[in-house]
């Protein structure tokens, strides 16, 4: 139920109580609420407290009149009924009622009427505020298409019949005329002559104009021109409009100039792409969705040998790849339109030539500007070289660790890392068993944490150098000491990759010993050689000379008959065989003493020089010869005594032999003295001296210093090799007439001594 508020004004109360009984009862589809006002002050006040439904208001109130009452009412709220309920019954007075704005006039005595004069009131209040409501309505969107019409960046124009009856401001401005002069154009005069398309501008837009008029909207491209001439790109939209039987057109124009350029731009910068694409040194492939061929650069050509000609247009299959790859291949189209992103993928693919090469595939949707995919562009590079290159590299490096692993000599790689640090990153078997620590336990560390001593010398240096430059290095110079022995090696460095070194080395301690052995082993051979040469040659003279003088002697004893002849010529014989047992001798002491071992004992000199000139006795010169032996007493002294005896006895043999008898009192004297480490034995003589151009080679085998000498010249020889083996010196004193001095020093030898 609609509520209904009612302001009654009525100074008479039973009056008021009527109109209020005559609307509740008739007006039942209302609530009604009244209020009632019984003077002007109550009445104003409640006009400004709330906004009434109706008003029924008696035509004659004291001090206030219903005219008055009515304005009031109006100037506040002008849609809201006033009905005047009146005891007047005067034509004139109703009449002025409705004129002034009252919606009805209700007499008293016909208050029956009241209820309807409400009801109509009421409807026509409804309609009324409609009507306002639409004007408004109408009123608010006229105003916004207006100022649309007025602010579009597009010229609007309205049309009929060939002539412009309106343009807003943005067609005043595109077409460069004012208003009234623009209302005097037609389409042609706003066109050059001919479009883009050749065709006349007037016959075109005639046609197209009546098109619209015949109902058919229109969207096309146009060539206009403005008042100066000049002509521009406009895309121009007509639209037919009936308007209370009288048809328009509308013509909505848009000058894209702007876009065109950017279309020009584009189209450069898509030439600009396509020569890029073109000139690309990997190959593109541009494909439709079925893989046929849409674009095929140079480097395309290049790698699959086909030219651009002679696959656009053509499908992958039986082109670059084999019916069988379709499986291969759906897959990665299906994977390329799932994630709508790029992949790659590697794959055989066949060359014009029927070669199988291995190519690296990216992949790429093309799609539209509503995202749905028009084709595939693919970038190919050919890795056939790539991949065999890496397989061969794989190989070398697996041959390469073969070899490691089973080369004779340790092996030890190491890389080089960014701060220059040679880092161990492999080891042999042979290396792990010569360092005697498993490699894998050293793996990572740098070269100086390994081998503390190296960080002094020059190897890392040199095994930097093979990793980074690749230049090789060879020594056999190198030795480490640990603990009490050293050992040498050899090692070899060289590079095995990049910013790798490979170095080999092998202990050849045992191999140097093995050497310096033969080394000695072969001086001394030489030695014995070229004594060997002498030895033959003057054994050959000394043992013969002896032999011929016996046989010679013999011969002469056969035909002496006289006793004392053949006793003489026996004296004869024996002396060239006591020559003969001396030279001997000699020999037997010199092969003893280069083949047997020193052999110790404490030297009793005395008696050893005492028994040596007894042994002499039967020497020409010796009752001539005074003998003087001097040895200090108490002399502790080890040597080999049989050597000491032979030095001795070839020594005072000389200078026994040597004697020069016509000296007024010729000796020998054999003296014995302490040293620092030994002892020093001189053997002098006042003989005949020896010149001193002789004295170095008096040493020699088979040398003799005078010709007349009786000996073979192997005596001194001997004594300087003994001397020599008991690691003592000879040295010699002596002057032409005058006489000699031998000195020679021997160390104090013990078993100890001996042994080192
Ligand atoms: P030899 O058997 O000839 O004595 P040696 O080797 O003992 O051979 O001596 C070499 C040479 O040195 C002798 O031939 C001799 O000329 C000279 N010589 C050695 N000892 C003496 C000496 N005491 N006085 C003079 N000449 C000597």
């Amino acid at each position: 139920m609609k509520s209904l508020l009612v302001i009654l004004l009525e100074d008479n109360v039973l009056d008021a109580e009527l109109n209020q009984v005559e609307l509740q009862q008739h007006l039942a589809e209302y609530k009604c609420t009244f209020k009632c006002v019984t003077n002007k002050t109550e009445y104003r006040h409640i006009l400004e407290e709330i906004k009434p439904d109706l008003v029924l208001s008696d035509y004659n109130i004291p001090s206030y009149s219903g005219l008055e009452a009515l304005r009031d009412f109006k100037t506040k709220f002008p849609f809201t009924p006033f009905i005047f309920v009146t005891g007047t019954q005067q034509e004139e007075v109703a009449a002025q009622a409705i004129k002034e704005g009252a919606w009805d006039f209700v007499v008293k005595d016909r208050l029956s009427r009241l209820p309807l004069a409400v009801q109509n009131a009421l409807k026509l209040r409804d309609e009324q505020l409609k009507n306002s409501r639409i004007q408004e309505s109408v009123a608010k969107s006229e105003l916004w298409f207006r100022s649309l019409f007025n602010t579009a960046n597009d010229a609007i124009l309205m049309m009929t019949d060939f002539k412009f009856i309106d343009c807003n401001p943005a067609a005043e401005k595109m077409f460069g005329y004012p208003k009234e002069e623009f209302l005097k154009q037609t389409p042609a005069t706003l066109s050059p002559l001919f479009q883009a398309s050749g065709r006349s501008s007037e016959e075109a837009s005639i046609e197209i104009v009546k098109n619209v008029m015949g109902g058919q909207s229109q969207f096309f491209e146009w060539l206009h021109m403005r008042s100066d001439g000049t002509v521009f790109d406009a895309e121009v939209a007509l639209n037919h409009l009936e308007l209370e039987g009288e048809v328009f057109v509308q013509a909505v124009v848009r000058d894209i100039t702007e876009r065109k350029n950017t279309l020009v731009a584009l189209g450069a910068s898509e030439k600009r792409f396509r020569n890029l694409v073109q000139q690309s040194p990997m190959a593109v492939i541009e494909w439709d969705t079925r893989l046929n061929v849409m674009e095929w650069n140079e480097a395309a050509e290049e790698i699959f040998g086909y030219n651009r000609s002679e696959v656009l247009g053509r499908s992958a299959y039986g082109l670059i790849l084999e019916e069988e790859q379709n499986a291969q291949i759906e897959e990665v189209l299906e994977s390329l339109i799932r994630q709508q992103g790029g992949s790659k993928n590697t794959n055989n693919n066949i060359t014009k030539k029927k070669e199988v090469i291995t190519c690296e595939w990216y992949n790429r949707p093309l799609t539209d500007e509503k995202g749905e995919i028009i084709g595939i562009v693919s970038m190919v590079q050919d890795i056939t070289d790539k991949i065999k290159a890496e397989s061969a590299l794989k190989e070398s490096e697996l041959k390469f660790r073969q070899i490691i692993h089973s080369s004779p000599m340790g092996i030890y790689v190491y890389e080089v890392n960014s701060s220059d640090q040679l880092i161990l990153a492999d080891t042999n078997p042979v290396a792990d068993s010569m360092v005697g620590i498993d490699g894998s336990e050293l793996i990572g560390k740098p070269i100086e944490e390994i081998f503390p001593a190296m960080v002094t010398g020059n190897l890392p240096k040199h095994f930097l150098a093979a990793a980074l430059y690749g230049t090789p290095w060879f020594t056999e110079d190198i030795s480490f000491s640990g603990g009490k022995t050293s050992r040498s090696f050899q090692i070899y460095a060289f590079q095995s990759g990049k910013n790798r070194v490979a170095v080999m080395f092998m202990d050849i301690t045992q191999r140097r010993q093995i050497e310096a052995a033969i080394k000695t082993k072969n001086e001394e051979l030489l030695k014995i050689n070229a004594e060997l040469d002498r030895f033959v040659y003057s054994a050959s003279h000394d043992l013969r000379a002896p032999i011929a003088s016996l046989l010679g002697l013999v011969e002469v004893a056969r035909l002496e008959k006289d006793s004392t002849g053949v006793n003489r010529l026996l004296d004869m014989q024996k002396r060239s065989l006591l020559k003969l047992d001396n030279f001997i001798h000699d020999i037997v002491n010199y092969s003893r003493n280069s083949r047997l071992e020193l052999e110790i004992e404490p030297i009793e000199f005395t008696t050893m020089i005492e028994g040596i000139f007894e042994h002499l006795y039967f020497m020409d010169q010796f009752s001539h010869v005074d003998r003087r032996v001097n040895v200090p007493t108490k002399l502790e002294f080890s040597s080999d005594p049989k050597r000491i005896s032979i030095i001795l006895n070839n020594l005072i043999s000389n200078a026994l032999k040597y004697t020069d008898i016509n000296k007024e009192s010729p000796y020998v004297e054999v003296r014995v003295e302490k040293n620092e480490s030994g002892i020093t034995l001189c053997v002098a003589d006042n003989g005949e001296g020896i010149d001193e151009e002789h004295h170095v080679k008096i040493f020699d085998m088979f040398y003799r210093a005078t010709l007349n000498s009786s000996g073979s010249g192997i005596g001194l020889y001997i004594v300087n090799e003994i001397v020599q083996k008991m690691k003592g010196t000879i040295t010699i004193e002596s002057k032409k007439g005058e006489g000699s001095k031998f000195f020679v020093t021997l160390p104090n030898l013990n078993r100890q001594q001996l042994d080192q």
